[in-house]
């Protein structure tokens, strides 16, 4: 649950009335807080991810917070063939599918030398082939005709060479290029694709796994503003690029990470990494 139930939204409510926004990974952290405040500003939701049991109750829950409709739709974004169902399923039950959220990815520290041709593969799949799945069946099933907004959410850690995030890297790498690459081809047609580039989020599993306890202070130190950023930091930014106050922005990668990857040395010394 993000700090999003308790904080006043300076979205109008009814920002995204009328629209349906299929988000996958929406069941758990930063997918979760995007899904949830679309609903609380009007949208209906589909959530895709694989785990059928945390889909279902994320779904009953915003549905229970926010009274707007949340499709659980169980599927892996690497199979293309059930992405095309959970994207048709959406258009079926919702009528219509406006915004979709690729957020879905894997991630493990693990050394180059150690990542095995399987490993580096799932991440390439998850993250790069899923989002182009999700994608290319979002955009052949409604927003060629309709328009629509995909907006991808990517990472800062393939903008210098991260140690133990080989795989990471080049899967957000053509996750940017993609964002880029779409919003040329998909613009002429109504379709804008952007994406949001977190850096380090506190308050996600994710980054408590990177950076346990210390680490965590010594990477607030390198950064500029002096503090990580929050799954709220996202979503609020992810609310304005879904916005027609954010019309005119396409192909755009948007960093949110108070400045760290300007900042120099990130991440921590290999040495001090887990898994590195
Ligand atoms: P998270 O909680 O682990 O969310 C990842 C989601 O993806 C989970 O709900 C997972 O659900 C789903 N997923 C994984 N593999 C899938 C598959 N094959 N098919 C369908 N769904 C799948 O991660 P997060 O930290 O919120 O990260 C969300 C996004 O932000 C990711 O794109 C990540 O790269 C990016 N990001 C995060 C940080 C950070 O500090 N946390 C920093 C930079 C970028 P199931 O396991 O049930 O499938």
């Amino acid at each position: 649950m993000t700090g999003w139930i308790s904080t006043v939204s300076i979205f109008r409510d009814t920002l995204f009335s009328g629209k349906v926004a299929l988000i996958t990974g929406g069941a758990t952290g930063i997918g979760r807080g995007i899904a949830e405040a679309l609903a609380r500003h009007g949208a209906d939701l589909a959530l895709l991810s694989r785990k059928a049991d945390n889909l279902a109750s994320t779904a009953a829950e915003i549905e229970a917070t926010t009274g707007r409709r949340c499709l659980a739709l169980p599927a892996d974004v690497r199979n293309p063939e059930a992405v095309d169902s959970a994207v048709a399923r959406t258009i079926t039950e919702l009528g219509r599918l406006d915004l979709l959220v690729n957020n879905a990815a894997g991630n493990f520290p693990c050394a180059s030398e150690d990542l095995s041709p399987n490993g580096f593969g799932a991440v390439i799949d998850i993250d790069a082939k899923g989002t182009w799945h999700a994608s290319r069946s979002v955009f052949r099933g409604w927003m060629k005709e309709h328009g629509g907004q995909i907006l991808n959410i990517s990472a800062t850690l393939h903008y210098g060479g991260t140690p133990g995030q080989l795989h990471v890297a080049a899967a957000k790498a053509a996750v940017d290029a993609m964002t880029r690459t779409l919003a040329v081809e998909w613009g002429p047609l109504g379709v804008r694709v952007n994406a949001i580039a977190p850096g380090p989020i506190g308050d996600t599993e994710g980054a408590r796994r990177l950076f346990p306890g210390p680490l965590a202070d010594r990477l607030r130190a390198l950064i500029p503003t002096r503090r990580l950023g929050s799954i709220d930091d996202i979503v609020n930014l992810a609310l304005f690029v879904l916005s027609e106050a954010a019309s005119n922005l396409n192909g755009t990668i948007l960093v949110s990470d108070g400045g760290l990857c300007l900042a120099g040395r990130f991440p921590l010394e290999p040495e001090s990494r887990p898994g590195v």
